[in-house]
């Protein structure tokens, strides 16, 4: 089966009783537990709600086994701990999305793990493995800066010295990104951003192999973040339309990026499918599609009149809906770190970061441009 027709049926429950052709939503909390192989328990993690988009995130991500949590941040620090613990090592990336990172300097030290930040570079990451390193957690491309980390080297060295790598998909999603067929063990999701797709949505998702789902469930279903019934479906129904939105998508961006790229207005522009941009060649080996966000740095004005004067995108710090959205990551997600150090990594506070959505592309180059046009009056 080919993604489209996966992202629609895998996973779906027919209603037996009356030949619905939709997943019917289970509300119970309380299930049998005489006259069944398994008892249900939504914080077991195991309801047919639960179940069935996990079935579909494990078929789009090539994966064995999948599973749906209440929120990224759910997802992203039960697969750690899953694997790292006391007198443990554990290497990060520098530009890993800001909540984990966080989890790495103010809680790593409670839980006994210690970790190494490395830069985006194979190299860089190689480097800061340790003998006592057991998870090498990633992400590409990264935010803000759309960097591409080669996926394929570090998963290749990662493998030889039997430690557990784990990639932050988010940004990708699996329409132009399956990391395990690059030799990743486990694939993260906020599954607020694509997977949902309609900034309606929290909630997360891990694709990985059987034997490594078994650890990471056993210690969710102690942790307890778990998806709600309800909220499960909303998720199955958006996840029927992600080929089709993403894909879409990522077109619309290569058209942006290109009319950014060929402003006089634009000081630089961040996209991984501009053929200049530094990570294009190992863009293009490991992905499908360069993807929906982009930065960029609007030359001598200010960025927020900039965004003011934008009327059909909007500012807002999420991303991945289908409405495009834009931010200034030194005001938003790079906001407490120190601006020399902002600078240093190429966060200036003229960067915005846009996620482009699904409206008309033309319509979108316009609103820029018509908003770049005002600030420069
Ligand atoms: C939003 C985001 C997260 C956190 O997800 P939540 O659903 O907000 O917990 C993690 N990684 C990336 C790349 C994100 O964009």
């Amino acid at each position: 089966m080919k993604n489209k027709t996966i992202a629609i049926h895998k996973g779906t429950l027919k209603d037996a009783d009356t030949g619905g052709i939709n997943t019917p939503v289970y509300t119970s909390s309380a299930y049998d537990y005489i006259n069944r192989d398994e008892t249900f328990y939504p914080r077991y993690f195991n309801t047919p709600n639960q179940n069935a988009v996990a079935k579909k995130i494990a078929a789009l991500e090539h994966a064995e086994a999948g599973l749906v949590f209440s929120s990224g941040m759910g997802a992203i620090s039960t697969s750690v701990l899953a694997f790292a613990g006391t007198g443990d090592h554990v290497v990060m990336l520098d530009a890993l999305y800001g909540g984990t990172h966080h989890f790495a300097t103010e809680w790593f030290s409670h839980f006994g793990i210690d970790c190494t930040f490395a830069e985006t570079s194979a190299g860089d990451v190689i480097n800061a493995v340790t003998p006592g390193t057991k998870v090498i957690v990633i992400e590409s491309p990264t935010n803000p800066l759309l960097a591409v980390v080669d996926i394929i080297k570090i998963a290749g060295f990662a493998g030889e010295k039997n430690i557990t790598t784990i990639i932050d998909n988010t940004f990708a999603s699996p329409v132009n990104q399956t990391p395990l067929d690059l030799g990743i063990d486990i694939v993260v999701h906020s599954g607020t951003k694509y997977l949902g797709g309609h900034s309606d949505l929290c909630c997360g998702m891990v694709a990985c192999s059987n034997k490594k789902m078994g650890k990471i469930l056993s210690l969710a279903r102690v942790l307890g973040p778990s998806l709600d019934s309800r909220a499960c479906y909303l998720l199955e129904r958006s996840m029927k339309t992600l080929v089709l939105r993403v894909n879409a998508q990522t077109k619309n961006a290569m058209e942006v990026a290109r009319f950014l790229e060929n402003h006089p207005g634009i000081e630089k522009v961040y996209y991984p499918g501009l053929e200049n941009s530094e990570g294009h060649e190992i863009a293009k080996g490991q992905m499908t599609g360069f993807g929906a966000m982009l930065s960029f740095e609007i030359k001598d004005k200010n960025p927020d009149l900039f965004i003011k004067g934008l009327k059909i995108i909007s500012p807002a710090v999420s991303l991945g809906g289908v409405e495009s959205t834009i931010c200034s990551p030194s005001l938003t997600s790079h906001a407490e770190m120190p601006k020399e150090e902002r600078q240093r990594i190429g966060i200036t506070d003229s960067l915005l970061r846009l996620s482009v959505g699904l409206e008309d592309a033309g319509d979108l180059k316009q609103d820029l441009d018509n908003a770049l046009k005002k600030v420069s009056h």
